[in-house]
């Protein structure tokens, strides 16, 4: 497994989508997600230009914080406990997966004993799968107005985990209704929230994702290989 040749690899598939679809590469973001890879893959991907990685369990994601010594810069993308949230304060820079007010007040609650402000995305279960994490659509204006009231979480856009589909037209309108949805939330003009990230795509659809306005794309098993 190149490490080092699958991310120019991608860089230049993200560059050749961005170039087709007349957006600028520049506001895409590639989330190298590093979960059940040990930290020397990290350390390669890192030496090969990528500091952006994602992890999906805190137990990992904290260890490997602790390990890797490069600048890194992690985002929490998994499943999160409230009841665990304490142990990545103050070293996540993003979280990508707040799906309920719980959560998000234990988030305001952590990163408030340092005074300090975390960015996170409200996630969307667009498909309404009952196995994965995520607010309803119907729910999720709702659930952003109150998230906005907490002073140490900045809302920065929603992420998505749409159904797996062979066809990739087939998820490309879930891509395209987490995009409508945030138009709408960002017309609403509510103080503490932006939507000025989509978090969308993994290795087998992030080309789509992108043509549908993807900022930040999740990208594991076509960097690091199977997990
Ligand atoms: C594992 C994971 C990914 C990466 O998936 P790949 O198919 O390996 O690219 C993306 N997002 C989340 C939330 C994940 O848990």
């Amino acid at each position: 497994m190149n490490i080092a040749s699958n991310i120019s690899q991608i860089q230049k598939r993200i560059a050749a989508v961005c170039k087709s679809c007349g957006r600028n590469p520049a506001e895409v973001r590639l989330v190298a997600v590093s979960k059940k890879k040990p930290a020397e893959d990290i350390e390669a991907a890192f030496a090969a230009g990528q500091s952006l990685f994602g992890e999906s369990y805190v137990q990992e994601c904290v260890a490997k914080i602790n390990e890797v010594k490069a600048a890194v810069e992690w985002h929490f993308i998994g499943a999160l406990q409230s009841n665990k949230v304490k142990y990545l304060r103050g070293k996540v820079a993003m979280i990508h997966s707040v799906d309920r007010f719980s959560l998000a007040e234990e988030i305001d609650r952590q990163w408030g004993k340092d005074d300090t402000c975390v960015d996170i995305l409200i996630q969307v279960n667009l498909g309404e799968e009952a196995s994965k994490s995520g607010t309803t659509a119907s729910d999720l204006i709702g659930l952003v107005r109150e998230v906005a009231r907490l002073k140490h979480v900045r809302i920065r856009g929603l992420m998505a985990l749409p159904p797996w589909e062979a066809d990739l037209e087939e998820v490309r309108p879930y891509f395209r209704q987490l995009r409508e949805l945030a138009e709408q939330i960002d017309a609403l003009g509510l103080p503490n929230v932006s939507m000025q990230e989509l978090s969308m795509g993994m290795s087998h659809d992030y080309e789509v994702a992108i043509e549908e306005g993807a900022t930040l794309i999740r990208v594991g098993t076509a960097i690091f290989g199977a997990r």
